[in-house]
Formats: C-alpha cells, structure tokens, sequence
C-alpha cells in the first residue's frame, strides 16, 4: 500500500492525494489551489494519469478539496467519484461558484456536469469495497457531510484526515476518532497553536455587536458562504434576545443557497441543530433576517441608517459585496468590522488589522474610523491540542495542508511523543 500525496504539500490548498492498494488506485480528494499566484497551479499537469484512477473519494465540499474534480473528468478520468449526499449538494454550489468568479478556470461548464453524472452516495459507516480494498469514512466535523477516510488492503490500515473541525463549536458534530492505524496521513492548518476558547469568542462577538447596535451603528461581518455565515446566523438566532433589534441582512447569493440548502442537510448536524429542526424550527434562520438578493438592495443598504448587521463575502475581502459595504462605511465610527475568519498576509483585511488611518477600497481611499475586532474562535479546523488528541497512539503521521512552519511544530510534538513524523512532498510515494 502506498500514498502519494498530489497536492497541499507545505500549504493548505490543493488536496489531492493517490492511494496504491490491492493492484488499485484511487484519488482521495481533488482541490483546487487558491491563492496569490496559486491559480497557475490548477493548469499544471496533476502529476498522473488521470485515465488510470479507477475512483475517486472526497471528504467535503470546499473548493481546495473538491474543485480540480471537473478537470479530472476533462482529462479523461470516468470513473465513480464516492462522497457524503450533503458533500455533493454543497459541492454544486462550490463548483458553479467557481465557474463565476474565476478568471480562468481549468474546466468547463460541462466537465461539472460530467462530474455529478459520476456522483456516488457513501454514508458514514457504509463499506466500499473495491475487490479486496474497502474504504470508509468517520465523522470530521468540518462542513455538513465532512468525512475522514479509513482504507484496508494489503493487510494494513490507513486513514487520510480530510479537514478536521473545531471541536468546541456548536453546529457540526465533533470529530469522531479514528481507528489504529499504520499511516495517517493527516491536515495540520492549525499545527502551530490552540485556538482561542470558543465561548470566550461567542462573548465577545455579542459584546461588539451588542456596543456597536446600541449606538446605532452597522456590523459588517465579512464571510464565506459555505459554513461560517449560517454559523453566525445560528448564533444570532440563539443569542439575538440578547442584543438591541435590528435587522440582519444575508448580502451574499451564495450563502443564501446554502441557506436555502440546510434543511435537506439536518441529518448531518450536531443534535442540538436537529433537536431545532425536530421541533419545526429553523436556527439558521434568525428573527429579523433578511435575504438580500439584488446588488442594487445591496448597494442600497449603503444609504440605510443603523443599526443593522450585514453579513457578505468575500470572506477574505479578495472581492465581492462586503467591499461595497465597507468602501460607504468604515469612515464612520458608530459602526464595526468584525472578522470570523482567517485574513491571508498581504491581502485587505490583513492591511485593515495593522490599522492604518486610510484604506484604499475599490479604488477610493477612506478614512478608518470604525472598530476593527479579530475573533480567531470561529476556525473551522481543529487546533493544534485537538490535532495531537485524534493522532494519539498513531505510530507513523505524514503532515500536509499547512504551511511549514505550522507542519513542523506540530510535527515536533508528535515526534516528542515518540511518533514517527513526516511532511509529505509531492509525487513522493510513501510505503504505508
Ligand atoms: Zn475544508
């Protein structure tokens, strides 16, 4: 048995990973890279034949996991591709998403739609047994539906992480362990700390939106669309009794659709989200939510007085309706930024956190006045101490989706442990 890692080696995007068993190869996730100067990548050639992959198994629906898929259909490949029901109904919105906003994508239209004919259902738990391979796949707890993957061949185990969640949230179910293993090829975002406590965030994100609607100013919550949005509105439905009424504006079409989408997802939530569906609830969907479809309400909100709350994407600020919001409203300091979700280093929000007293938005420079606040709690992967908890009593790791830095801390502790250690590199088979 052997894994060769494709992709994702000393950086997060581009999962995309070969597995050797039984005479068989299969594909365990393949994603997209993002990224300043990565777009190139996702044109390369993938480092294999894409003809000779007999299937393909994903653990989610984000695009640096799902989105070279197309292309691998374009390329030839026509076999079964495995996934949880609610990877492949996030994965179509994902992927027409990514047909819209890149500039050049490595597919077409149509190779998505070659993909989803090739669309197979594997549930957690159920057995995929591929001649003398099986596969299976354990709860992540990352995205609705997000599996890691076990495989047995050859007379050994292996078990490839996917993305692994936060265990301290609230909406998915924790991450369930996985079996002992001989390899573990596993992701390390997070290998180089813990994150900040989940309740501490929660408090301080009402605390911010509590001050900033008070005084009748606007929150912008700058995020994606899959996952974090219904998350915060998830928190403004539990906790919105606490807070001044306002309105809570969903300015992102793409959130809306996963919005629209989480009812058919209930089965794949943590019990408290069902115990709300079983009771006839919505708890994605907040008192005072509106759904803003045009990008003229969007730009209308712009006149609007506070307070309000306006949730948009990008949740990077590469782009998309939070800039308009942000361009008309950070020179007024009734109002707040507030972001959920990593800021990479030389984009907006990394320039906006230094503080500077103007920023240039669209093409217009403004003067930062409102309140800028970070809550790094909402990740949705695990820490560094939840990383080293679910490999506990793993002999052999290999770290990949991380940046070096990240994967050799993490990697330093496992060894200190007395685990074998690794980075995976690409195209470098190794023997499980
Ligand atoms: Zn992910």
């Amino acid at each position: 048995m052997r894994i060769v890692p494709f992709g994702a080696t000393r950086e997060v995007t581009g999962s995309c990973h070969l597995l050797l068993a039984e005479g068989r190869r299969i594909l365990l996730d393949c994603g997209l890279y993002q990224g300043r100067g990565e777009e190139e990548k996702n044109h390369a050639p993938f480092g294999f034949d894409p003809k000779g992959v007999e299937a393909v198994v994903l653990t989610h629906a984000h695009l640096d996991h799902v989105g070279r898929l197309p292309r691998l259909f374009r390329e030839g490949f026509r076999g079964p591709v495995y996934a949880t029901q609610a990877t492949w109904l996030l994965a179509r919105i994902v992927l027409e998403d990514a047909l819209k906003v890149m500039e050049n994508p490595p597919f077409a239209p149509e190779d998505v739609e070659e993909a989803f004919r090739h669309a197979r259902p594997l549930e957690y738990g159920e057995w995929l047994r591929l001649g003398d391979l099986t596969l299976s796949l354990g709860q992540a707890g990352h995205l609705p539906g997000s599996a890691f993957v076990v495989a047995h061949g050859e007379g050994k185990v292996f078990v490839y992480s996917g993305d692994l969640g936060n265990r301290e949230k609230v909406v998915l179910p924790d991450p369930s362990l996985p079996p002992k293993a001989h390899l573990v090829l596993c992701e390390g975002t997070y290998g180089d700390r813990p994150h900040r406590s989940f309740k501490d965030t929660v408090r301080e994100f009402l605390e911010v939106l509590g001050e900033t609607l008070s005084r009748g100013g606007k929150v912008f919550i700058p995020s994606f669309a899959v996952e974090r949005a219904q998350e915060i509105l998830f928190l403004l439905y539990e906790e919105g009794h606490r807070l001044p009424k306002a309105p809570i504006y969903l300015d992102s079409p793409m959130a809306s659709r996963v919005l629209e989408l989480y009812p058919r997802l209930v089965r794949y939530f943590s019990e408290e989200v069902q115990a709300y569906f079983l009771q006839g609830k919505n708890p994605f969907r907040p008192r005072h939510l509106e759904v803003v479809e045009s990008v003229e309400a969007s730009k209308a909100l712009n006149r609007e007085p506070g307070p309000m709350v306006v949730i948009a994407g990008s949740g990077m600020l590469s782009g998309g309706r939070i800039l308009h919001h942000l361009k008309h409203g950070l020179s007024d300091p009734k109002n707040a930024l507030v972001f959920v979700g990593y800021q990479p280093r030389g984009g907006l929000g990394a320039e906006i956190l230094a503080r500077p007293q103007v920023v240039r938005i669209l093409g217009e420079e403004v003067p930062l006045r409102a309140s800028v606040h970070t809550l790094g709690g909402f990740s949705g992967h695990a820490g560094q101490d939840e990383l080293l908890d679910w490999l506990e009593g793993q002999p052999q790791v290999v770290l990949v989706h991380g940046e070096e830095e990240k994967l050799l801390a993490l990697g330093k502790l496992l060894a200190l442990r007395g685990q074998g250690v690794r980075l995976g590199d690409f195209g470098e088979g190794i023997e499980i």
